[in-house]
């Protein structure tokens, strides 16, 4: 059942079949010049459960007059192609989001996600096991297909920072954070005091924030955006998924506290003596339901592995700690530390 969180926009609860997490919050902005952001994933359920949200409403996808995704990640825009084929236009996302839909952008990704891995010196049966785990069969059947011929079809890369969406009595400012995807899109209207982050600010999962190249610091950029979003004033905060909630500067600040005593963590680990990305990323106490990292599925390896790549980057950039090359894997130490070899 949709729910009304205030006059002309309501939550949509699209269920994500074999999917985490479970469920997608797509917001409708009713109203003349309607809004849907956010679809749900690649998938009939997907779909069957956000029509039957829609219909609640009395809305099929082409009474919609715009249709927004705020970022490129399957759960939010894998339902772009059917929703743009109903309306005869596309859904519109962050300029800086469409590299992956680009020629070559899926691929180009999986060969950049390969090679974080590989410069890690990560054993080839774990590198493989991590890949076929984010490649192309997950989480449905045809995810390159989708990226590849459908959403460079259906998407049109136009929302930029700066930009105003107008929809019903709502008018909302575009603003573009990186981290936990590259050209992610919030929307803040100020006089409603409404906040739709996405993914970017969960109010009980951590955005997870992954390196697209050896030296990438997500986390640098995760944490500046939560600085900008920081002096936005809301209070109907609208998450990708989870709950509504009201108070995003206190989320901010419970964000930056977990990101400050992960790297105190792995400054810890580091302090026993130099380790690999692998070794620490086993020792960190994710919050996971695994009793350990063996037990951990390829995909949740990778997340954590990611994590921990993330936080390392951010450590060398910040002068802490840096690395050695020791037969093809990184070896990581504090800047005080002497090599052993
Ligand atoms: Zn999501």
């Amino acid at each position: 059942m949709p729910e009304k969180l205030a006059k002309d926009l309501y939550l949509l609860r699209v269920r994500l079949p074999r999917f985490k997490p479970p469920v997608l919050n797509a917001y409708l902005v009713a109203g003349d010049r309607s809004l849907l952001i956010d679809m749900g994933l690649y998938s009939l359920g997907a779909l069957e459960s956000l029509l039957a949200e829609l219909g609640e409403l009395g809305f099929r996808p082409a009474d919609i007059d715009e249709v927004l995704a705020t970022h490129s990640h399957i759960d939010h825009i894998g339902l772009a192609g059917i929703v743009a084929e109903c309306r005869g236009a596309p859904v519109k996302m962050g300029a800086e989001e469409c590299s992956i839909l680009k020629e070559g952008g899926f691929q180009g990704y999986m060969d950049k996600v390969a090679r974080v891995l590989a410069m890690q010196g990560i054993p080839e049966e774990v590198v493989r096991g991590m890949m076929a785990s984010i490649g192309d069969e997950y989480p449905v059947p045809g995810v390159r297909r989708l990226y590849t011929e459908v959403l460079p079809r259906s998407v049109s890369c136009v929302l930029r920072e700066g930009d105003t969406v107008e929809a019903g009595r709502y008018s909302f400012n575009v603003y573009v954070v990186s981290g936990h995807s590259p050209g992610h899109v919030v929307l803040h209207d100020p006089d409603h005091g409404v906040l739709v982050v996405g993914d970017h600010l969960l109010p009980k999962t951590t955005p997870q924030v992954s390196p697209l190249t050896p030296e990438d610091n997500p986390l640098a950029r995760y944490l500046a955006s939560l600085d900008k979003l920081e002096r936005l004033d809301a209070s109907l905060v609208l998450p990708g998924h989870e709950e509504v909630y009201r108070d995003h500067r206190a989320r901010i600040r419970e964000l930056r506290r977990h990101h400050e005593e992960r790297l105190r963590e792995m400054l810890k680990l580091l302090r026993e003596g130099p380790r690999t990305a692998l070794d620490i990323a086993s020792r960190v106490k994710w919050n996971v339901d695994y009793a350990s990292w063996d037990e951990m599925p390829p995909m949740d390896q990778y997340f954590a592995f990611a994590e921990t790549i993330s936080h390392l980057n951010y450590l060398v950039a910040k002068g802490l700690v840096r690395w050695e090359d020791r037969s093809g894997a990184r070896v990581y130490l504090l800047s005080g530390q002497r090599g052993t070899e």
